[in-house]
């Protein structure tokens, strides 16, 4: 009898792994009568301090509002404008619309799917307060041109490296080189607190403004014993989801370890499977293979519309049919109603249009086996042969 590809196992484009130490960690906080922000959540910061050698670190909700506390910390807001990428989680430019700032579209290196460091100095105006990259599945831009063009022209930087927790630069961490720098903890991440984030600053100051903007602007000063002197919200992170950042970071070498062999496996499997099935001709564009930066968040292929007859969602609907979940990381974000309604226009940045189109994010986790990636390279490459224009 012959495998039919249907009944394999399915496999996710991501998930989320959790051992039972972690729970029975969480178990212990659920018992302990204090699950909110405490003890643990400042174990956890503290040890994350540690991890980004040294700078202040705090810990929010989501990513999200570890994004907007960071604008508000930069004093951004109304009439400033924030220049970014339009490939990435609709959070990056939401939290700049949140503050009342403007986001400046700037387009993306086709081959790092990242901002365009070199195209950024000309969407500079007397508005321009801040530039927000976003390291794309984990691969940072070019730090040393980054903080260079910030310093040229006196911009303060907003990191979002929710994506890039683990990543590197010259050796050093993400996150413990630079301005402000964002990371979520999001259930998808390579370190996930379930929904989290946290911030990395550059003094005491800006840590305890974090703590006030985090909850409800309060200090611990004053006649009562409180005072409230900024506008803050609840963004606070909780111990339960703290103590499972703990146990996180404690996995992280492994889970970094087995997602970059994994990657190479991605790009072995795939190279061959293109020759052994005659397809060298088609232009199906890999990720930068860097195993020296990049915490391979994601791995990421570009798809070749042009040699083909379907469009990516019908590849998405064939590879789940066999049994493959696949994701995309991301459309566009200028093409979104909200956006378009805003007056932005796609055409602005047509690298980002293209890429937005085609992209398509394999599935990456840690739980993965290895004969997976075979699997999904030869399903993949099998439909793209099936599809090819003649
Ligand atoms: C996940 C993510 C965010 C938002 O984080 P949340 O924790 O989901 O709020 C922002 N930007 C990028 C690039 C992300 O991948």
């Amino acid at each position: 009898m012959s495998v039919n590809e249907n009944t394999l196992p399915f496999i996710p484009f991501t998930r989320p792994h959790f051992n039972q130490e972690t729970i029975d960690a969480v178990a212990d906080v659920l018992r302990s009568g204090w699950v909110t922000s405490g003890p643990k959540l400042a174990e956890f910061e503290s040890e994350l301090s540690s991890y980004f050698g040294g700078r202040p670190v705090r810990c929010f909700a989501n990513g999200t509002a570890t994004m907007k506390i960071a604008l508000q910390i930069a004093g951004i807001g109304s009439g400033d404008e924030v220049i970014t990428t339009p490939i990435s989680w609709v959070a990056t430019s939401n939290v700049i619309l949140g503050v009342g700032a403007t986001p400046v579209f700037v387009d993306i290196d086709p081959v790092t799917r990242n901002i365009d460091l070199n195209k950024i100095a000309a969407a500079i105006t007397s508005k321009t307060r801040a530039i927000m990259p976003v390291y794309l599945a984990g691969l940072p831009v070019d730090m040393d041109q980054l903080y260079s063009l910030a310093k040229q022209y006196k911009l303060r930087v907003i990191e979002d490296a929710a994506q890039a927790f683990g990543s590197q630069w010259k050796g050093q961490k993400i996150g413990s080189i630079g301005d402000l720098v964002s990371f979520s903890f999001q259930a998808n991440k390579n370190l996930s607190t379930v929904e989290g984030g946290c911030l990395v600053l550059n003094t005491l100051d800006e840590a305890r403004l974090a703590e006030k903007l985090r909850l409800q602007g309060l200090t611990r000063q004053g006649m009562d014993g409180m005072d409230v002197d900024v506008l803050g919200g609840k963004d606070n992170l909780t111990d339960v989801n703290a103590v499972i950042g703990l146990q996180q970071l404690k996995q992280l070498p492994t889970f970094q370890t087995r997602r970059a062999a994994l990657a190479r496996q991605y790009f072995d499997a795939i190279r061959t499977g293109l020759k052994v099935m005659n397809l060298d001709n088609l232009e199906l564009e890999l990720p930068v293979e860097n195993f020296t930066d990049s915490n391979w968040h994601m791995f990421q292929i570009v798809l070749p519309l042009e040699q083909i007859t379907i469009d990516r969602a019908q590849l998405m609907t064939e590879l789940k049919d066999l049994g493959i979940g696949t994701g995309v990381h991301y459309p566009i974000i200028t093409g979104f109603t909200l956006y378009q309604k805003l007056g932005y226009d796609t055409a602005d940045t047509p690298i980002a249009h293209h890429i937005g189109r085609s992209i398509l994010t394999l599935p990456l986790f840690p739980g993965m086996a290895d004969k997976d990636i075979d699997r999904i390279a030869n399903a993949l490459l099998g439909i793209l042969k099936k599809y090819l224009k003649s």
